[in-house]
């Protein structure tokens, strides 16, 4: 292998179990992809204390992307290898990683919500307005990681009651400077990125280190989609009620696994390539 790979995944229905947060049907592919030395970049609607977690729990040490492309992560130890990003002059320090934040702040977003609330009658629920132990129960998380989720910086997750509004809430954001994603579970709030703008990113910087990098991604959703365009080898992995979402992208790979399960599928068929 002379070329440089690296794999990006979405996590919640990809890397981790739907349901229970496992990632062990995807422990081997994690394996395997650090057998060849190969970055596995965590790309995530997850916010940056539960990448934290998560990273720890696989032994991750590659970079990450939190809140669906809101901010880009570079750990300490290895963003002295990208130049570039020395140079810009948006880069933030937390916790001793460097980054680079791409999204709009969480008290803009919130500012933003609050008055969709109102035009809407209450008809939406943020994160912001759910206590620890609702966050728990809508996502089936222990409540220590369910406080994790509840620490926005770039991206509010909400609930839209009266799924027939879902344009209107669109255009509501979009006249105030921001945009509403569906996730896997809830809709998103955000600025103006998502996980293929911060995809782009990452790999020109990676570019400015290794000659030629190739670049996978692993996901299951919609919002999986924008990463899927900026990779060169792009894997589909099936939702949890064993179909696969719909991409509009000729040049993808369907995996025939559900979540972790075809995270290992898709990096067993990216190394018999590469
Ligand atoms: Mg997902």
């Amino acid at each position: 292998m002379n070329k440089k790979f690296v794999v990006f995944t979405d996590l919640d229905g990809t890397l981790l179990d739907y349901y229970t947060y496992s990632y062990e049907a995807s422990r081997e592919g994690i394996e395997l992809l650090k057998s060849h030395d190969i970055p596995l970049i965590f790309c995530t609607s997850k916010s940056y204390a539960e990448v934290i977690y998560f990273r720890e729990k696989t032994g991750n040490n590659s970079p990450f992307i939190v809140e669906n492309g809101g901010a880009i992560y570079l750990p300490p130890e290895q963003f002295e290898q990208f130049n570039r990003l020395k140079q810009l002059e948006r880069l933030e320090h937390v916790d001793g990683y460097s980054a680079l934040e791409l999204g709009a702040s969480y008290d803009r977003i919130r500012q933003v919500f609050k008055e969709m609330k109102r035009e809407f009658k209450d008809m939406l629920t943020g994160f912001g307005d759910m206590t620890v132990e609702e966050v728990s129960r809508y996502l089936n998380l222990e409540p220590s990681l369910a406080a994790m989720a509840k620490v926005r910086r770039h991206d509010e997750p909400f609930i839209l009651k009266d799924p027939s509004l879902l344009e209107r809430v669109k255009q509501f954001s979009q006249q105030n400077g921001l945009k509403v994603y569906p996730g896997t579970r809830f809709y998103h709030l955000m600025g103006n990125t998502d996980k293929g703008v911060a995809v782009k990113e990452l790999v020109s910087l990676y570019r400015t280190v290794y000659a030629e990098i190739i670049a996978a991604a692993v996901g299951e959703g919609k919002n999986d989609e924008p990463m899927f365009r900026q990779v060169d080898m792009p894997y589909l992995v099936k939702k949890p009620d064993n179909t696969f979402t719909d991409v509009a992208l000729d040049r993808i790979v369907k995996i025939d696994g559900i979540g972790p399960y075809g995270f290992t599928l898709a990096v067993k068929a990216l190394l018999a390539e590469a």
